[in-house]
């Protein structure tokens, strides 16, 4: 797609037939919100760890209420996914890792911490319900690394007692996306973490570079889990989002919302393309091509079959 197409194009994000695909933004920090560009519907993802960072000890539930207040404000009424504190494996934080883990990835990381720092997360938790309060925003809160049906619904409890009430969880664990129909019975919606989906599901180190073509989003492997967890926010009628990389790749973009996906957070800078290319391509097509990426064998054959159904200007 052209520039001129591309430029400063701030509609709904919808397929040709006007099947509503919410485009939301990444971010970590509250200058972040404050540049929000203005075709993100909302920002998909805050990764709040990044106020953690570089730090000896955790911000107070003061400071954290002020940067979370901070960015419900820039929002301006938008939506706002806020992830919970994902510290572990390749978001290490001096106070919260335990230094001798031999398998980090696998190890207590992400929503996982709540076994050895409760507190952590109780703060967090504690902040954003009085970021909600003082902004009269109403942000919607997702836990990261969750596996099992019941960390879903011990996280919605400690959630709903912060007075933040509509919460969610990550799928980024095989097992969850596997179980979709029972984590979402006990949350809000869900949202795929594409980028440690493909890690687990290809037990291949997100962070190694010559491993890229097993770690790659059209394995076969990982859209199969896409689809499970898509199929069972279908069933319920709950949202299912992706923010993890793969949701800025337009052609992904299309089999992601061909499989059931009802929102897409990506870098901000990938928003235009992601739009444009939805708007190029009915659902019925997002199906198809989703369909023809499914009954590929190969990561190749997958993304090279969705390829020969598009628009060739996406
Ligand atoms: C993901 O895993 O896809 C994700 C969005 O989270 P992060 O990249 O921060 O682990
Ligand atoms: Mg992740």
């Amino acid at each position: 797609a052209t520039e001129a197409m591309l430029a400063d194009d701030t509609a709904p994000g919808a397929t040709a037939d006007g099947r509503a695909v919410g485009l939301l933004a990444n971010i970590g920090t509250a200058a972040d919100a404050e540049r929000l560009v203005a075709s993100a519907e909302g920002v998909g993802l805050f990764r709040t760890e990044v106020l953690f960072l570089d730090r000896a000890t955790a911000p107070s539930v003061e400071e954290q209420a002020e940067t979370y207040a901070a960015v419900l404000r820039a929002a301006d009424g938008r939506k706002v996914v806020v992830r919970t504190l994902d510290a572990g494996a390749d978001k290490p934080l001096a106070f919260a890792t335990l230094p001798d883990e031999e398998n980090p990835a696998l190890g207590v990381r992400g929503y996982r911490l709540v076994r050895a720092h409760p507190e952590l997360l109780d703060t967090q938790l504690a902040a954003l319900g009085r970021a909600r309060a003082a902004t009269g925003a109403s942000p919607w809160v997702m836990a990261p690394m969750v596996a099992t049906p019941d960390e879903a619904r011990d996280f919605a409890t400690r959630a709903r007692a912060a007075g933040v009430d509509t919460v969610g969880v990550m799928v980024e664990v095989p097992a969850a996306a596997l179980r979709a129909a029972d984590v979402l019975a006990e949350v809000d919606f869900v949202s795929l973490g594409t980028n440690d989906l493909a890690q687990y599901a290809m037990a291949t180190d997100r962070l190694r570079g010559e491993l890229a073509d097993l770690l790659d989003m059209w394995q076969p492997a990982v859209l199969d889990l896409v689809a499970a967890t898509a199929r069972a926010g279908r069933a319920t009628r709950k949202p299912v989002g992706v923010c993890g990389e793969s949701a800025g790749d337009p052609l992904m973009a299309l089999v992601l919302v061909g499989l059931g996906v009802t929102s897409l957070s990506m870098a901000p800078g990938a928003l235009p393309a992601v739009r444009y290319a939805l708007r190029r391509h009915t659902l019925l097509t997002c199906e198809e091509v989703a369909d023809a990426a499914l009954a590929a064998r190969t990561a190749p054959e997958a993304r090279a079959a969705a390829l020969a159904l598009v628009d060739p200007e996406v």
